[in-house]
């Protein structure tokens, strides 16, 4: 009955008949003319004015020093932690309840993700569940933070902002200044969103947006490295454009670096696109509204943003009672061609993922069980 009714309901916020998807891209602004100025100039790939461009847009929107424009989120992840000091057998403390590109890129530099347990009113990492696994099992040594239990380094935290509502990051910042930990966010998610006024990404000593073809805005598919430190930034461009120096026709590479540099094709996209964040975000902000109002009055838990934040509404969601309730969800709209997705499974449940270290879960699992995504795109 309650399925019947909900279907329906997102059905005329859409206005349509016909399939509608969990979150699609909208073209509405410059994107051709940008894509066809960048063929035009025949600066497709690693070299090109939009990239300057690009990035120069996010330093203002992330409110950061440097942006790099790279080929993914999860390169940029990946680079951004090797940039905070991550080193091969290392560990770095973070969510399960995360997509999985976050875990990769703490695996591709050879270090362990442990599994903490997240805030129920974030769906993100949780402070107290960092501070008390930090109180339980590690200890400074030389300056830096060990696992007594493993031996290992913890090099870093990496909370992620879920659905793009922001974690608590001011008690993260200020746990992890004072375990000598860097904190790298995982803003993928998150891009337009606020915490106390400040963008999330800008928290950390280095943080990251994704461009894929199903976040707010997108190029296709691309990422950002942020940072307000200066070296890091000039380093974090250096290593992802091949570690060349710089010469007018030589080839040296002082590291063995990696080709993340994304394409000015793309970056063309993504100018395109960022002219319009404001007002999809505020688009989506509207739907967030009329979905938060309707929830209400048939008594679902719509999840809306905390005070002292400003949410993007990447991918909006409701919250069931219990698995059984959110399972008939499922099956019914996805058959009704209304796509609803759960949250993604935690993790270690993955058998390749299941060995790394974790906490008691109580509040992932939870979530896990009730959290369903319904259809966010900015409308027409
Ligand atoms: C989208 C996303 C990424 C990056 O994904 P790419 O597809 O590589 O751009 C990383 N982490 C999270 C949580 C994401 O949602």
């Amino acid at each position: 009955m309650k399925n019947n009714q909900i279907t329906s309901f997102i059905r005329d916020q859409f206005k349509t008949n016909n399939f509608i998807p969990l979150h699609e891209p909208r073209f509405r602004g410059n994107e051709r003319k940008y894509v066809n100025d960048a063929i035009d100039s025949t600066f497709v790939s690693s070299v090109g004015a939009y990239v300057d461009r690009f990035e120069s847009m996010i330093e203002t929107i992330s409110k950061t020093q440097k942006a790099v424009a790279v080929v993914n989120g999860t390169s940029a992840l990946q680079v951004a932690l090797r940039l905070s000091g991550v080193e091969n057998g290392d560990e770095v403390l973070t969510q399960a309840l995360t997509f999985i590109a976050t875990i990769n890129a703490i695996i591709y530099n050879g270090a362990s993700p442990v599994f903490l347990d997240v805030d129920l009113d974030t769906m993100g990492l949780s402070p107290e569940a960092v501070e008390n696994f930090l109180l339980e099992n590690c200890e400074i040594r030389d300056g830096k933070c060990y696992n007594k239990k493993t031996n290992k380094k913890i090099s870093a935290c990496m909370p992620m902002h879920t659905f793009g509502f922001p974690v608590h990051i001011d008690k993260l910042v200020a746990i992890c200044d004072k375990w000598n930990i860097a904190l790298v966010e995982d803003a993928a998610e998150s891009i337009g969103s606020l915490y106390k006024n400040k963008p999330t990404g800008s928290f950390g000593k280095l943080g990251v947006y994704s461009f894929n073809g199903n976040k707010v805005v997108t190029c296709g598919g691309g990422g950002v490295i942020l940072t307000n430190d200066e070296n890091i930034g000039i380093r974090a461009k250096h290593l992802t454009t091949t570690a060349k120096i710089p010469h007018p026709y030589e080839y040296v590479h002082d590291e063995i670096g990696y080709n993340f540099r994304m394409p000015n094709l793309n970056a063309a996209l993504a100018c395109a696109q960022l002219e319009q964040l404001d007002e999809f975000v505020e688009n989506k902000r509207t739907l967030a509204k009329e979905y938060k109002k309707y929830f209400d009055t048939i008594g679902i838990n719509f999840r809306t943003e905390l005070e002292y934040t400003k949410a993007n509404y990447w991918l909006m969601c409701i919250q069931f009672s219990d698995k059984k309730e959110r399972d008939s969800f499922l099956k019914y709209s996805n058959d009704k061609k209304v796509m609803t997705r759960p949250i993604w499974q935690l993790i270690f449940k993955s058998s390749k993922y299941s060995k790394f270290q974790r906490d008691s879960q109580i509040n992932a699992i939870y979530l896990e069980d009730r959290i369903v995504n319904i259809p966010s795109s900015v409308r027409l």
